[in-house]
């Protein structure tokens, strides 16, 4: 097997399959050694269907003793399976007649799955299962590996490609020999440690996060990125950008028409960002401001400077939905200016796309928002002066470069916004090669969102709450827990969550949003919503950035121990919007630990972004694994820049020792941002 041939050279591995897992980041066979599960699974013991408990998963085997199959809402496939006197209902919304016939009486299952339900009605949602016939096979020897996944790559897929290519680590080349000096095992070792851990069931509660191979990995994946940093910031003046130096009429407008002032930390960071563009050294800038800081009129500005001295502007979101909203907010702005905006998004008429392609090629639109369509290569400047990335951390910093790339001969400045604050000694290193500017104060006149802990037993007094609070016009957001590796269980709780809403709220409009519908579906819930035809939102962390409805005055947010704090922090963002007292509820399920409490309890504390960012990054707790892990920030692969920031140093000094030889920095490089890297010397 050849490390570092294209997945397509895997048995079972082809070119479609190959790009699904290029959206996972992975494209060579050595990925595969750096794509680590992100949890285990238990399935090396059964537990008897008596003796299953709603609230954790178990392996168990019994007979089907009857399936029906009911019309509600959504149609559902229900199998009683049972055991020993005792039974546990499968529910399946998803299946073929095959499947269902399948499930005859008395056939004998073995199946795998969170269980729900209520203590002595156990139920199961979309289990895992296999039919047993004759001899039932052995358990699994080891625990089974959960990867990040994505639609159309399963996880049978994903094991069986790193099994594959597992008993080839030890041909991987050791790029960091210093790091024998340490008591860390060598790479092999550690990817072996880390992808097929042995079962072991005295594992202490409270085990150290991060074992010493999950270190070795992240000490050479951090080192990467500086080394990345080193040679990106060397070749920084090599480009030139156009010196934009308007008359700033347009802005003026702009600000003659806005309903209030400028905040002081808006005016300052409008001048530094001026003051860039101005210059023929391309801005580098990133902007951080806490949700509702008053970013967008930043990037306003900023797109306004550019587009008055006759250049274009490309505006990209890392979603969607997001980019749709900024897309709204700007069109708001600039239209009445007669400034063209061509709109880059996933569906669109060929058309259409063309129409504004051409419009961009001409020169004649000025401004293109869009998702990472932008990206691509059809999509051509005439005179690209400014690219404006929202939310950065989740495209990474190799995307960042190939953005920049579009400017022809000359560079593009670029301004890069983030809603997730980051601590400054931590901003210090990951955006070595960044000018910052802080948006460290909030628009006036907003009522601070009250937060409450509640107990999911109390669920009842929280939803009695709702039918008051909506009964007086107030719009509220229901957050279903955070489902980390499977957006379509993630969807079902979504489904049924509203479907049990709805029954318990007979009298308000109850809706539902979640990643599984088609976008065109999605975009109609969240117009009703903002319209004000729906009463309660039920909805899956799809809602976390950007959607902005000021009269939505109430958030619960189920299991919110499970999700990170900057994530919660995102999540509450979207209330407290419009004038009236806001509230949020954050549902936990109890028995909440000690470092599960503090870090709740630091979310009723304070409303502060970056403070929040701080008490993330100092509780590392024990066992907080699915607590403190962000979903989306995919710039790294193996670390974690909450968890990690003590290595952070380290890296940096190993990076220096490696940086003089090119050969091996490269080498590094490769490995861990991919060979396409836009660096200064590399790809
Ligand atoms: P962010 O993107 O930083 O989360 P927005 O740019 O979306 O925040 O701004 C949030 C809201 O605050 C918007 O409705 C915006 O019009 C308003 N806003 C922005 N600047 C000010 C200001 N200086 N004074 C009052 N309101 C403001
Ligand atoms: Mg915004």
């Amino acid at each position: 097997m050849d490390l570092d041939a294209p997945l397509t050279a895997l048995r079972g591995v082809g070119p479609k399959q190959a790009e699904r897992l290029g959206r996972l980041g992975l494209a060579r066979t050595h990925d595969l050694l750096l794509h680590l599960p992100l949890r285990f699974e238990d399935r090396t013991r059964l537990t008897p269907i008596r003796a299953l408990r709603p609230g954790s998963p178990a392996l168990f085997e019994g007979r089907v003793e009857g399936t029906e199959v009911v019309n509600g809402r959504r149609r559902m496939l229900l199998v009683h399976l049972g055991d020993a006197g005792a039974r546990i209902l499968l529910r399946f919304f998803h299946f073929g007649e095959r499947q269902q016939r399948a499930f005859g009486n008395g056939v004998r299952l073995r199946a795998y799955g969170e269980i729900r339900g209520m203590p002595g009605l156990p139920e199961c949602v979309h289990p895992e299962y296999r039919i047993l016939r004759g001899q039932p096979p052995p358990l699994e020897p080891c625990l089974t590996p959960v990867y990040p996944a994505t639609e159309g790559v399963s996880q049978r897929l994903l094991r069986e490609l790193v099994g594959a290519a597992l008993p080839e680590a030890g041909r991987l080349p050791d790029l960091l020999p210093e790091l024998r000096e340490r008591d860390l095992p060598d790479l092999a070792e550690a990817l072996e440690a880390l992808h097929r851990p042995p079962p072991n069931r005295s594992l202490p509660a409270h085990a150290p996060r991060r074992s010493p191979a999950l270190t070795r990995l992240v000490l050479e994946e951090l080192c990467a990125h500086q080394l990345a940093l080193m040679l990106h910031a060397g070749s920084r003046p090599r480009g030139r950008a156009p010196a934009l130096r308007p008359a700033g009429q347009l802005w003026r407008q702009v600000v003659a028409e806005l309903p209030f002032t400028l905040t002081g930390a808006q005016q300052r960071t409008i001048a530094e960002i001026q003051t860039d563009l101005g210059r023929q050294r391309p801005m580098n800038r990133l902007l951080q401001g806490d949700v509702g800081s008053g970013k967008t009129l930043v990037a306003v500005a900023a797109a306004l400077t550019a587009i008055e001295t006759g250049h274009q502007v490309a505006f990209m979101a890392p979603t969607e939905l997001l980019a749709r909203q900024h897309l709204r907010n700007l069109a708001a702005w600039l239209e009445p200016l007669g400034i063209a905006i061509a709109w880059l998004g996933g569906r669109q008429r060929k058309s259409e796309r063309e129409t504004l392609l051409s419009g961009l090629a001409s020169g004649e639109r000025a401004l293109a928002v869009g998702t990472h369509a932008l990206f691509q290569e059809q999509v051509a400047f005439a005179r690209l002066g400014l690219t404006i990335i929202d939310e950065q951390h989740r495209f990474g910093v190799h995307q960042r470069m190939a953005l920049r790339n579009k400017g022809a001969k000359l560079l593009p400045h670029q301004l890069i916004m983030t809603a997730t604050p980051i601590p400054r000694t931590l901003a210090m290193s990951l955006y070595a090669d960044l000018d910052q500017s802080v948006l460290d104060e909030r628009p006036p006149g907003r009522t601070p969102v009250k937060t409450a802990l509640i107990s999911s037993e109390r669920r009842d007094e929280v939803i009695a709450r709702i039918r008051v609070a909506c009964g007086d016009g107030v719009q509220a957001y229901w957050v279903c827990p955070l489902i980390e590796d499977s957006e379509t269980l993630e969807a079902e709780a979504a489904e049924t969550t509203a479907e049990r809403l709805r029954a318990a709220l007979p009298e308000l409009r109850v809706e539902r949003v979640h990643g599984r519908m088609k976008p065109a579906e999605r975009d109609a819930v969240m117009d009703r919503f903002r319209s004000g035809a729906i009463d309660l939102l039920v909805a899956t962390t799809v809602i976390e950035v950007g959607v902005d409805v000021p009269n939505a005055n109430l958030m619960i947010i189920e299991n919110a121990e499970r999700m990170g704090l900057s994530q919660l922090h995102q999540l509450r963002g979207r209330v407290g919007r419009g004038r009236r007292a806001s509230a949020c509820v954050l549902l936990y399920r109890p028995p909440l630990g000690e470092v599960a409490t503090e870090r709740l309890e630091a979310m009723r504390r304070t409303d502060d972004g970056f403070e929040i960012a701080e008490v993330d990054l100092t509780i590392r707790g024990p066992g907080e694994m699915l607590g403190t892990r962000q979903t989306g920030e995919r710039g790294y692969r193996v670390a974690d820049w909450g968890r990690d920031q003590d290595l952070m140093e380290a890296a940096t000094r190993l990076a220096r020792q490696v940086f003089p030889d090119r050969q091996r920095t490269q080498a590094l490089i490769r490995r861990w941002l991919g060979s396409a890297a836009h660096y200064g010397g590399v790809g």
